[in-house]
């Protein structure tokens, strides 16, 4: 069970009381080290603001309850809970939930509010079935006109349009740009106000005047009053000055288009795990595997791996990797692992810039392409953060020269969680233990999708 595992955001919303049933819904291995724990964390709340300005505040709900029970229920059941050396990690990680108890509070009302929606949105469909039922009219036909809130699959109509990432990904990328521009100026701004971001929220959350049904829109850290004008312009223009009438922001506002867009589209998760649970679609930029390999390069000429990892964003339901990091390292032949002093840096500019660890990719210098065992333990990391993370792999020297690859989810997480082996080489029992991610899978390649390269290394 993984640690981010999410319900389908295109089936219906769930109640407050099942969003906090579902967040207690993983499994905590006491095994795995308490660090990766913490990071763990760390990571849920960093998922759950972008779901937030992603106008998920189901999502948002769901992974802040699951931070809390993880920090107050699970970590101190580690063996390592005592251990002086996570003291100061554990005591920020429980102001943290202490913190998040009054934005919880706080979200509490819109989650319910999408909820009553959809209920009323199913009663005003089952009293438009029965009227239809009475006319005699051929419900069928009726049904095909799209006044329902549920189709016959389940899903439900929330007003955005459902689309494939992989038939619209010109629209997609276009989409990405627009919103991590939006993104980064927002940052820019709550910085140089020098308001932290929780400050600005809670601010403005008493002073807005929004709509009855704004939850779906409501970006907490969005530059007030264009934007806000813009993905309200049904209704009366909002209210979002400070209490003393001054501007929040200092500088420009990034486009007002950028908002209503993202809002418009949700995109559809295509492939699920072998369980059943959809994996949202993630958008890879085709150009980043060239660039990887061009700074590898050296480590290649002298046979030995080179490791990067995937880091992006949410936006409209589907992950767009945005970031090629190449954390500081050491490598074998066979083997490379981010040093500690690496792995610190790397989770520190993850947390500054709010970004996602979507999996990582790495080099064969002389191998052929394929997970080896200890290639599945490090992805098995990753997909308990995020289900959706992938290996890359690069094999120069031979045919095919790459893959994008997940694990099989069950049984290969399950077993490579379980098993204890540290040799770089050693046997897992499942055949099925890894699979395909592209072609078929859930990776979209993006053409024309940004990104930025980060090399962290400190050689
Ligand atoms: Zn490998
Ligand atoms: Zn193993």
């Amino acid at each position: 069970m993984a640690l981010s595992r999410h319900h389908n955001r295109t089936r219906h919303p769930l109640s407050a009381k099942d969003l906090i049933t579902e967040s207690e819904n993983y499994n905590f291995h006491p095994s795995l080290p308490l660090q990766r724990w913490l990071r763990a964390a760390k990571l849920l709340l960093i998922e759950a603001n972008i779901c937030e300005q992603d106008g998920d505040v189901q999502m948002a709900f769901l992974y802040l309850y699951r931070h809390a029970d993880l920090v107050m229920v699970q970590i101190p059941k580690h063996p390592d809970f005592r251990n002086p050396a996570f003291q100061t990690d554990i005591v920020a990680a429980q102001r943290a939930v202490r913190k998040n108890i009054q934005k919880l509070e706080l979200l509490k009302p819109r989650v319910q509010q999408a909820y009553e929606r959809y209920l009323q949105a199913v009663e005003r469909r089952n009293a438009e079935t029965q009227r239809v039922h009475a006319e005699r009219h051929d419900l069928a036909d009726h049904l095909r006109r799209g006044s329902l809130a549920e189709s016959e699959d389940g899903t439900y109509d929330d007003g955005m349009m459902p689309l494939k990432a992989s038939e619209y990904s010109e629209l997609a990328v276009d989409l990405a740009h627009r919103e991590i521009r939006r993104r980064d100026a927002t940052r820019r701004t709550t910085r140089e106000a020098g308001i932290s971001p929780g400050t600005v929220a809670a601010r403005r959350r008493g002073i807005v005047v929004g709509p009855p049904d704004s939850d779906g829109m409501l970006d907490e850290r969005a530059p007030p009053a264009r934007p806000a004008k813009e993905a309200y312009q049904d209704f009366a223009p909002s209210v979002t000055a400070r209490p003393d009438g001054r501007s929040l922001t200092a500088t420009p506002s990034p486009p007002p288009a950028a908002r209503t867009s993202t809002n418009k589209y949700t995109f559809q998760p295509t492939a699920t795990t072998e369980a059943g649970h959809p994996l949202r679609t993630v958008l890879l930029p085709p150009d980043l595997r060239r660039s990887f390999l061009n700074l590898a390069h050296p480590n290649t000429a002298r046979n030995l791996e080179t490791c990067g990892i995937l880091c992006g964003t949410l936006i409209s339901n589907a992950l767009f990797i945005s970031h090629l990091i190449i954390p500081d390292q050491h490598s074998t032949s066979d083997t490379c692992d981010t040093t500690e002093r690496g792995d610190n840096a790397l989770f520190d500019y993850c947390d500054s810039h709010e970004l996602l660890v979507c999996g990582w990719i790495h080099t064969h210098p002389s191998q052929s392409c394929f997970l080896s065992s200890r290639d599945l333990h490090t992805s098995s990391g990753y997909q308990i953060m995020l289900p959706e993370a992938i290996a890359i792999v690069c094999s120069p020297r031979h045919n095919p020269d790459w893959g994008i690859f997940r694990l099989t989810d069950p049984p290969g997480l399950q077993a490579v969680l379980h098993c204890r082996e540290k040799a770089t080489f050693h046997p897992h029992a499942e055949p099925n233990i890894y699979t395909d991610a592209l072609r078929p899978g859930h990776v979209v390649e993006a053409a024309g999708l940004k990104f930025e390269v980060v090399d962290l290394r400190k050689t």
